[in-house]
């Protein structure tokens, strides 16, 4: 049987991250001094994929009839409950006050996204996404057949919000309806987070046009938890969805993966908000088809994680304690990557918190080749290097920092 005319889906492939992160996995294994910088996940100081102990107890705690079983496509009230209370924690009755809601259980945020994707967006959309975005939001768009419009998004190291609004009323306008992806805080890649103000700006921007066309807001929450000094600081920003008049659709894609150190459980969660009863129920019934149709059900393993902790106090203030200690480690990259950048007179994008430093450039592929034969491995993104500081240790950041410096004056 001759296959050479098998007629596949086609699509315009994207560059493969992957790939090149295990490029500079086997660097590091023939020469030890090679930086890995390329890993979007939390590595210990030995550069080791951090391990959360309050989590490997939890699992060693749970019943392995509760994981071995499968679990409802949704995750079950139990799991829903539970998801609540940990994305929201004290702002859980203000959204409960002011919204419908519904949760789906899914294999990470990527498999929100995809949920929200393939049921909202179609043929001849356009996403919007800011000019600099994690890669995977492209294929994930193109996978549905739609296309995506960028703004710039910064302005003198704050967000634009003018261009914002502008392609935001564009697509709208043209499309007669609005589907966004804001990715905060500790955006990837950049590691901006917006203020308070800023975010508000942006909900009365969608809420005023959801007068005219439906808006999706599709708001990535995947390092909600590298950000802010407690639980409540990191969630001080749902409040602003309060002052949402409009029936807007408000998708929260949740990731277990950064949360908990699980990146191969797939723990994930879409929870779905709106003013509308019947937009939620309608979010419910065909996000859940969906998932059913597509993974059938998320894997019970996480979802079973999700739902002792936030029933079991003691092992939850473990969990919290150790998160504070990684989260500090990262803040200590972060900050200590800034000065250096800062004193090299090495311009970045304005970093804040989370897990990527990245770095505006002309030549990302030519610098990347260079760095490497440097034994330097970063991410050559679209007009940008990322640096993963969640992957290398503080001492190897001079080093990284001069590097980047050298190659970038040499290209
Ligand atoms: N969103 C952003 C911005 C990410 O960087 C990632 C993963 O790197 C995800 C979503 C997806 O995370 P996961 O599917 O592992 O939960």
């Amino acid at each position: 049987m001759d296959y050479a005319n098998i007629k596949t889906r086609k699509y315009d492939l994207g560059e493969d991250i992957l790939a090149l992160g295990a490029k500079a996995k086997k660097a590091k294994l023939e020469a030890n001094e090679t930086i890995n910088a390329t890993i979007g996940a939390m590595m210990d100081d030995v550069g080791q994929l951090y391990e959360f102990k309050s989590i490997s107890n939890v699992f060693g705690r749970i019943d392995n009839k509760t994981y071995r079983a499968y679990p409802s496509i949704d995750g079950g009230p139990v799991f829903k409950d539970a998801i609540k209370r940990f994305v929201f924690q004290n702002q859980l009755k203000l959204v409960e006050d002011n919204f419908e809601s519904m949760v789906c259980a899914t294999p990470g945020a990527s498999g929100a996204l995809y949920l929200v994707l393939s049921n909202y967006v179609t043929d001849g959309d356009m996403v919007l996404l800011p000019h600099i975005h994690w890669s995977n939001y492209k294929e994930m768009i193109k996978s549905v057949g739609a296309t995506y419009q960028t703004y710039q998004m910064f302005k003198e190291n704050e967000f634009n919000l003018d261009d914002f609004k502008q392609k935001a009323t564009m697509i709208a306008e043209i499309t007669k309806k609005l589907v966004v992806i804001l990715n905060d805080p500790a955006h990837n890649p950049t590691g901006y987070s917006l203020s308070k103000k800023e975010f508000k700006t942006i909900i009365q921007t969608l809420d005023d046009l959801s007068l005219k066309v439906p808006v999706i807001l599709i708001y990535d929450v995947a390092y909600i938890d590298y950000f802010g000094k407690t639980m409540e600081e990191s969630r001080e920003k749902f409040a602003i969805l309060e002052t949402i008049k409009s029936n807007m659709i408000t998708a929260i894609a949740f990731s277990g993966s950064k949360t908990f150190g699980l990146y191969g459980f797939r723990l994930g969660a879409l929870i779905g908000l709106s003013r509308s009863k019947h937009l939620i129920d309608e979010m419910s019934r065909i996000t859940t088809f969906k998932a059913r149709a597509t993974w059938s059900c998320s894997p019970a393993t996480g979802i079973s994680i999700m739902n002792h902790l936030m029933n079991h106090e003691l092992d939850y203030e473990d969990y919290l304690n150790e998160l504070s200690y990684v989260k500090e480690t990262l803040n200590k990259r972060g900050t200590e990557f800034v000065k250096i950048a800062l004193m090299s007179e090495l311009s970045i994008y304005p970093y804040k918190d989370g897990f990527f430093v990245t770095i505006p450039v002309e030549n990302p592929v030519e610098i990347y080749e260079d760095l490497a034969n440097q034994h330097v491995f970063v991410i050559p993104l679209d007009k940008a290097i990322r640096v993963a500081i969640s992957s290398i240790c503080e001492k190897e950041i001079p080093r990284l920092v001069q590097a980047l410096k050298n190659s970038i004056e040499k290209i």
